[in-house]
């Protein structure tokens, strides 16, 4: 199961950084799900809630990535959970809190560009995990790296903003790019430290 192996991981790690880690509860629904954020519609995709540290995964999100993102496969699925993970690990950091409260001194565009850099940076420290616990436990079949790379290209702004309504507008941005999001996967994945994913320090994403 991924989430016990995500576990197993980050715990080691946390060791290494001397602070205690707490496991999130994975949340898995279809249709409509009601959160200590608010109420979600399985349109809005997965979600990490940091007020109740709780996993919200869409099952329908699954069906869409497969059918209309081309992304298929258990480890495209694997990808995004551990993403999410990322945000909860943010979230003990103290990383989620101080961007939170700096969103609310910016303006909307460099909220934005604030909420970028945390997301990349979810999809680093997944890439992370994913080599650590290939390191530990050897779960990465062949195919499995290219799935998740799919899946991380598929849910770029810029591709999802162009499925959507045919044109792109970088400002609006809250995820980072088709590109950006492989790239970031990737780094985490052949760094396998978590300096690598220092996405704030970064002049250029
Ligand atoms: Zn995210």
């Amino acid at each position: 199961m991924v989430l016990a192996d995500t576990e197993d991981t980050w715990h080691a790690l946390f060791k290494q950084l001397d602070v205690r880690y707490q496991e999130p509860t994975l949340v898995l629904f279809s249709g409509t799900v009601s959160s200590a954020c608010g109420f979600a519609k399985a349109a809005m995709g997965p979600f990490y809630c940091p007020a109740d540290r709780k996993v919200y995964i869409d099952l329908s999100f699954y069906d869409d990535l497969r059918s209309q993102h081309g992304a298929p496969g258990d480890f495209a699925q694997v990808y995004v959970i551990a993403h999410e993970v990322g945000h909860h690990v943010q979230n003990l950091l103290g990383i989620s809190d101080r961007v939170q409260s700096a969103r609310q001194r910016m303006s909307e565009a460099q909220g934005n560009q604030l909420s970028v850099r945390l997301e990349l940076q979810a999809d680093c420290l997944s890439g992370d995990w994913a080599i650590r616990a290939d390191r530990a436990r050897s779960i990465l079949e062949v195919g499995d790296l290219e799935e998740a790379l799919r899946a991380a290209a598929a849910i770029g702004d810029d591709r999802l903003q162009k499925q959507a309504r045919g044109y792109v507008t970088p400002d609006s941005f809250t995820h980072g790019s088709s590109e950006q999001r492989v790239r970031w996967f990737r780094r985490g994945l052949e760094m396998g430290k978590l300096a690598a994913c220092d996405t704030f320090s970064k002049e250029r994403l």
